[in-house]
Formats: C-alpha cells, structure tokens, sequence
C-alpha cells in the first residue's frame, strides 16, 4: 500500500518543507527491534514520511535509529520533543536552557542522527507553561542555540492547551514552524486556532484523529450518529474523510504498532473527503451525543477543589467514554495515566473519595460524583 491518490502539500509555508498528509506517530512501536524497524520502513516506503516521537516513548529513538540506516534518514522529516513538566529524565531536570539543550543532545545520540528536522517543545498546557518555556534563558532558548549550530532545522510545540491560549502562542511566536493539535470528529475545539496557524505558514500536525481510539470502539451511540449523517456505520473510515475535508490541516499523525494501521489509514484518508454537506449533517447528529447534551461532564470545574486531590472532571471525562460511549479501552488507558505516578497532573484515586458531599451540589450537570468515581473504580481500578 502506497499513497497514491493524495498529493505532496506544503509542511506549513515556513519549513518551507513537503509532506503527505499522513505520518508516524512513533509512540507505541513493537517492541521486537527487527519488527520495529521493518514496520518503519513499510510506512516510509509507503509516503509517511513525517516521524513524530519523543525523548519520553521508551526506546522509540532507539527503534528509529536502527530504521534510519540505509538511506532511510534521508526520506524522513524527523521530529523529536521532551519538556520536564512530562517526564524528568533525571530528578534535576528543568525548564532552563542549558537542560532542554542537553535532552536535545541526548535525542540526537539515541536517534544516531547529526541532526533533527523539528525538535519541539512538548505538551504547552498552560500559560504558565508557555511562560516557562519562552521566557529569557527557558527552553526555547536552549533549542535556538541548538538551531543556530544547525544541530536542529526549525522548532516547534505541541499543546493540549485552552484554544484561546494557542491563538495567543500563535500570534507571539514568530519562531514556530510547527504545531501539533488534537483534532477529530468529536473534539474539534483547536478548528479555529489550526485554520490561523496555516494561514500563518506554520505546518499544522494533527494528533488522535480516531479520538485516541474511542473511533476504532463499537459504541451505538457514534454507530448511530454516523449512520444517520452519512447513511454508512464505518467510523474510521468517516473520521479520515471527515479530517481530510480540511483543508488546514498539512498532515495527520497515525500511531502505529502493526502492519494494518499503515494500510488501513492510507485506505481510508484516500478516499473521498466528506462534503460540506455531509459534514454538516455529521456535526449536528455528533452535538446530539455531545457531553453537555446527554448530561455528562463538561469540565467547568465548579465541583474543585476535591479535599483528596481527585481530579473530579478528569474522572467524569472517562465516565462519558465508558458509560455513555461504550469505549471502555479508551476509558482504561485515560484512567490509567490519571492515577499514573509519572503523569505530572497525577490525580488521588477515586478510592480516596471520603463522600464529604463538598462536589455534588455544586455540579452543573447534576452528576452523581460519587457513586460515578466508585463504578469507575470498580471498573477500572486495580
Ligand atoms: S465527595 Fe469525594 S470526590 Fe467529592 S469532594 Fe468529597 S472527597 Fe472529593
Ligand atoms: S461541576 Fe460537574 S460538570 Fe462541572 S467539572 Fe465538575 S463534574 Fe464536571
């Protein structure tokens, strides 16, 4: 399986690079060496040449190098991130230059690369975040001094940040030539903020197009909304078609573990994009099952502070996964890296709930918090 029927596109004007619009997320990779290396090859043969990983996914660089010999770098636009806030390498690692540069060098040896296509500052979640990272002697200045020895080509950031903040980031940073979104059928939240980064010429890289695997779950309620909207049951096949109807975004990320997530994304993002009308119909029916309009959490966080640190809205979010959606396999890896030590925003277990009665009252979507957290707990819980 080639892409065949999808054209190169600019990889935002100011990389002034080309791309096709679907690359490899390098995030969960086999974990047999040899197995990861000729699945790399098979997507790079195949068109993805974008490579999207981090100093944070295991030994992800490490599988990259062995697959970039033999010509293979030279395919490739490598991208590698890291920030502290994430993952500490070591349990001194900051935000300062001098530690983002070393991380840096540290992504180059493990890749065996003499030099990186993208190094990006990683997961911007808040203005402070932002702050940290750009301000004099922070972060970015660390991957400048990297970029004017030429060890790095251009720079850029991936966010899970407020869509007002990221507009923001876009105005003042006149050094980005890339970002990375999350963007699909249910959560379109940064649509704004990609269409103003294209037009900016910075290249706009989309993350979780199959909703982080909810799509790939047989939950009625999104069987339904597509059946209804586009009279086919196919959601992955209408997520592609779907992300492919904007014309925004450069290219989107498809993480891959096995032989069929290249052929069958390729498959379906070269089919037809979804009309206008189409997507219409899809929006309205998907605004139906929406959180706030079938009375799940919708995250304006009246019910903190929890006296446990629970993170309440966190726990609520997988709640609509499992209980409204049926995805329960999304739903056990969200609360997995909730209650995750090495996750930064780590929340206290649901089990922790002492039922004090402060979050309930003050809920907006009058949610039973508590008997919710103890079936999520009995659910997913060790
Ligand atoms: S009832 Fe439980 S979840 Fe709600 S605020 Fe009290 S401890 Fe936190
Ligand atoms: S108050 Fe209710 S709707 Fe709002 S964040 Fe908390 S659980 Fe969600």
């Amino acid at each position: 399986m080639k892409i065949t029927q999808t054209k190169l596109v600019d990889f935002g004007k100011r990389s002034e690079l080309k791309v096709y619009p679907v690359s490899i997320g390098a995030m969960r990779l086999p974990q047999d060496d040899s197995e990861a290396v000729s699945l790399l090859r098979q997507a790079i043969d195949a068109g993805m040449i974008y490579i999207d990983t981090s100093r944070g996914y295991g030994d992800s660089e490490l599988k990259l190098a062995k697959a970039l010999k033999d010509g293979y770098r030279e395919k490739v636009i490598l991208s590698t991130k890291w920030c502290p806030w994430n993952i500490k390498i070591e349990p001194t690692d900051d935000t300062s230059a001098e530690c983002v540069y070393k991380r840096l060098l540290e992504s180059m040896k493990r890749l065996d690369a003499d030099y990186l296509d993208f190094y990006q500052l990683w997961s911007i979640n808040n203005n402070e975040q932002w702050l940290g990272a750009t301000c004099k002697g922070g972060m970015l200045d660390g991957i400048f001094r990297a970029k004017k020895e030429g060890l790095v080509k251009h720079i850029g950031f991936t966010t899970h940040d407020k869509p007002e903040n990221v507009s923001r980031y876009i105005d003042e940073a006149d050094w980005c030539e890339s970002i990375l979104f999350t963007y699909n059928i249910l959560d379109t939240s940064y649509e704004e903020a990609i269409a103003k980064a294209h037009e900016k010429g910075i290249a706009t890289i989309v993350m979780n197009p199959i909703g982080g695997g909810v799509l790939t779950e047989d939950s009625p309620p999104l069987n339904d909304a597509v059946k209804n909207a586009i009279g086919a049951a196919d959601l992955i096949e209408i997520a592609h078609r779907w992300l492919k109807s904007n014309k925004n975004i450069d290219t989107i990320i498809c993480g891959i573990t096995k032989p069929s997530d290249i052929t069958s994304t390729i498959e379906n993002y070269e089919k037809d994009p979804l009309t206008a009308e189409q997507k219409q119909r899809l929006s309205a029916e998907i605004a139906k099952i929406s959180k706030k309009n079938v009375g799940f959490c919708v995250d304006c966080k009246y019910c903190l502070p929890c006296p446990k640190g629970i993170d309440i809205p966190g726990f609520m979010h997988i709640a609509y996964f499992s209980e409204f959606l049926k995805a329960d396999e999304r739903a056990r890896d969200v609360y997995n890296w909730l209650v995750n030590p090495s996750n930064a925003s780590k929340s206290a277990d649901p089990g922790e709930c002492i039922e004090c009665g402060k979050c309930e009252p003050k809920c907006t979507q009058k949610i039973e918090i508590v008997e919710m957290l103890k079936t999520l707990k009995s659910k997913f819980g060790q």
